[in-house]
């Protein structure tokens, strides 16, 4: 065992690396600080970023994992083989301790659309190895696309079988639509428990990114692809709004609850595969954002808390008028405007918006509908699915979570008539483990007053497509049970969406 020396072990390191590959001689100063997985996420066509958190004992109750008060260096290779005989790209980067010692390479100077390898080593300790992929090139329509999106991960309510199961895929890319984790505290009737109270605290929100990420399932699906992630409410609050609660438990000022927004996306940016782009900025943080796969999709990642105008009677499900006020947005004026510009570019054929809560309109015999959705801001969706028709979008496709359900829809711009034409599609996933084992009927909830609504499932899992340049194939993936380890994925429902023609069909 030789002693961890910065110098010697990077001149050493990273010169001999491409010919010699990397041992693990392992320090005896740092135990083995891999113990969060790694993963890599929003793919260009000359790169991908990486990253990892150095965390040796992963639980401490100060957030930082078990490291010291001091900068480490940390090694990575990007390899087009899996025993890295074939480095391409290489680097040494520092985890600091002021950022939870996660580290975020942003890799350039790859091949579009093509497979890679990447791993770390630090203190003579190698990382797990990653797979990722680089994007095609943008004017490039290449071959089929396997991409699975999933949401709502509650630790306690069910083990993460719906995470390997989705790695087990293989797909090229994985996108996560928010509640990666839940801010509640230790619960007393789930298959696992929380560590300690709700989180407040950055120290907190660092400790149970960290108790989550320590699932092997969870880190399975990270090293599997590259990951498009954007949070919903629980990755802060439930059903927060902008700088509004939507309760005051526990009690917090308003300078508190300011910094505990903070906090929380500090958090979020130092556990994700996210871009420089996403750092945060005091409170706030740039998360809506584009990823474009050639000209084959566009993936328009939406942020439908942070700039969000208060649930207007509440956030129930509710009969409320005022919620149809013009002046109200779900994802704010400047992101709506950003949504349709970019929607107007039709860079690609499949224009993919990947967002948190249901979007199709769903009310019961009396109007009323949940008020933290989109039917919360009528005016908002109707001025987004308006834009897209106007500006002549051939394929929108709506991904959604939240709702730990899995729903199938068509979006119209007129809901209140059968005959209206139908001008986009939503897909929305259930939950990875959210809401416990779930059930078997399909039975479409108010389904009198919504024909628009076409699929409903209430088992858990994730949403499986491979998209093409004539159709996107729609896998629904569902698992029996997540109280119990290793059952089975299946598909429940499958549909196509074909070119030119938004809405479900039967395959
Ligand atoms: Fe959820
Ligand atoms: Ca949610």
């Amino acid at each position: 065992m030789t002693q961890f020396n910065r110098r010697v072990f990077v001149l050493g390191g990273i010169a001999t690396a491409g010919a010699l590959g990397w041992s693990g001689n392992a320090s005896a100063a740092l135990a083995f600080p891999f113990t969060l997985g790694v993963a890599s996420g929003d793919p260009l066509p000359d790169g991908v970023v990486l990253w990892t958190r150095l965390a040796p004992t992963p639980l401490n109750g100060d957030g930082q994992g078990g490291m010291p008060n001091q900068s480490v260096d940390v090694e990575w290779q990007v390899a087009t083989d899996e025993l890295f005989t074939d480095v391409v790209q290489s680097g040494t980067v520092t985890a600091y301790y002021a950022g939870a010692h996660s580290v975020h390479v942003e890799v350039h100077g790859l091949q579009p659309d093509y497979a890679y390898y990447y791993r770390f080593r630090t203190g003579g300790h190698l990382s797990p190895v990653g797979t990722t992929r680089t994007a095609p090139a943008f004017d490039v329509v290449g071959r089929d696309l396997l991409m699975a999106f999933t949401s709502c991960a509650h630790y306690e309510d069910g083990y993460y079988t719906v995470y390997r199961r989705m790695a087990e895929d293989r797909p090229d890319l994985v996108l996560h639509l928010g509640d990666y984790l839940y801010e509640g505290g230790k619960g007393t009737d789930g298959v696992r428990q929380h560590l300690g109270g709700e989180i407040v605290s950055l120290a907190d929100y660092r400790r149970r990114y960290a108790q989550y990420k320590t699932d092997a399932d969870l880190q399975a699906a990270h090293a599997a692809a590259p990951w498009l992630v954007v949070p919903d409410d629980h990755e802060v609050e439930n059903n927060y709004a902008n700088m509004t609660r939507a309760n005051n438990s526990p009690v917090l000022t308003a300078r508190e609850w300011e910094q505990r927004r903070a906090d929380a996306y500090r958090a979020y940016y130092e556990n994700m595969p996210l871009r420089g782009g996403a750092k945060p900025n005091g409170a706030d943080i740039l998360l809506y954002r584009r990823v474009r796969w050639g000209g084959l999709a566009t993936f328009h990642l939406l942020d439908t808390r942070q700039y969000r105008h208060d649930q207007a009677c509440g956030d129930g499900w509710r009969y409320c008028p005022p919620a149809g006020d013009p002046a109200r947005s779900l994802p704010g004026t400047t992101q709506e405007n950003w949504l349709l510009d970019g929607l107007g570019r039709r860079h690609g054929i499949w224009d993919v918006i990947g967002q948190q809560v249901f979007f199709a309109r769903q009310v019961d015999a009396g109007d009323a509908g949940n008020m933290d959705a989109w039917d919360g801001y009528p005016a908002s969706r109707d001025r987004i699915q308006k834009g897209w028709v106007q500006r002549g979008v051939r394929n929108p496709v709506v991904l959604t979570g939240d709702v730990h359900r899995a729903w199938a829809n068509n979006l119209k711009i007129d809901y209140t008539n059968p005959g209206a034409p139908v001008v986009g599609t939503e897909l929305v996933t259930s939950s990875v483990s959210s809401g416990g084992d779930g059930a078997d009927s399909t039975a479409i909830p108010h389904g009198a007053y919504n024909p628009h609504l076409k699929f409903h499932s209430q088992h858990r899992g994730y949403v499986r497509t491979k998209v093409s340049q004539t159709r996107m194939e729609v896998d629904f993936r569902v698992v029996p049970k997540v109280t119990t380890r290793g059952a089975a994925a299946s598909t429940q429902r499958s549909f196509v969406i074909e070119e030119g023609r938004p809405g479900v069909q039967n395959p």
